[in-house]
């Protein structure tokens, strides 16, 4: 989408700008042409330009992941908070022991008192996190125990509280326009979703903006007006047709 560095999308200096959308399919497949497919791929993100497969089509198709973007946003949420609750961790290691031990606390947690299981191995495959658990995170309620950043942010330290909320409400808000099949005030988005990248940047230095979390905050707002004539993205949902597969799955397990 943009041929931003990992430095880059961390650099609030380029935050506060533009990252313009200007790498094609073409130039993506051609960086598969240059190298050993397998060995590239094993390279960590950053140093393989944020490529995880050689593109398929030949065609620029300004496709979103909606539900993929639904579910590694609150992951990375979710990861934030694990890191907030460590305190004195200020490096980004989502895989430790202890940010994983932490994850395990806090989603028990959650399903303790809202009964919502959420990033958590699923005996189907995958995790347990779908559109529905995510939607349901988002969606603020009006009592209070009922309200998934309520207890998340038991777990937090106080003077955090309100930059966290902040950033949750606005993922939140940026998310059901991006799904949505509305017409979308994509200059209010835009300076929506720069406030939210800059608050993150601001506010946790240590904390790394995954490539699903930097496509939505810096690319959404462009997508929506450039190539969706200013409306939401939901007709592109791919959620129709990932709840397939647990119907594909089962079948051919007897085939
Ligand atoms: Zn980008």
């Amino acid at each position: 989408m943009c041929t931003a560095t990992f430095q880059q999308i961390h650099d609030i200096s380029i935050v506060q700008n533009v990252f313009p959308i200007n790498r094609t399919i073409r130039d993506a497949r051609d960086v598969f042409d240059e190298v050993d497919e397998e060995e590239f791929l094993s390279l960590p993100t950053n140093q393989r330009f944020n490529l995880t497969h050689k593109p398929i089509s030949e065609k620029d198709i300004m496709s979103a992941s909606l539900l993929h973007t639904y579910l590694r946003t609150i992951s990375w949420f979710l990861l934030l908070i694990c890191h907030l609750q460590c305190g004195a961790i200020q490096k980004w290691s989502p895989t430790s022991p202890i940010i994983l031990g932490v994850k395990k606390f806090i989603t028990s947690l959650i399903e303790e008192k809202l009964s919502i299981s959420i990033d958590t191995p699923s005996v189907q495959g995958g995790t347990t996190t779908t559109g529905n658990v995510v939607r349901r995170c988002f969606t603020r309620s009006d009592d209070t125990v009922e309200d998934f950043l309520y207890w998340v942010l038991t777990v937090v330290p106080q003077e955090t509280h309100q930059v966290v909320t902040t950033i949750f409400n606005n993922l939140s808000a940026i998310q059901r326009l991006y799904n949505s099949n509305r017409k979308v005030d994509t200059e209010g988005l835009d300076n929506l979703c720069r406030e939210t990248y800059e608050s993150i940047l601001t506010n946790f230095s240590w904390a790394h903006v995954t490539p699903t979390l930097h496509k939505l905050l810096a690319h959404a707002p462009q997508i929506i007006a450039d190539h969706y004539d200013g409306f939401g993205l939901e007709d592109l949902s791919e959620e129709g047709l990932e709840s397939c597969n647990k119907l594909v799955r089962g079948t051919t397990e007897y085939c």
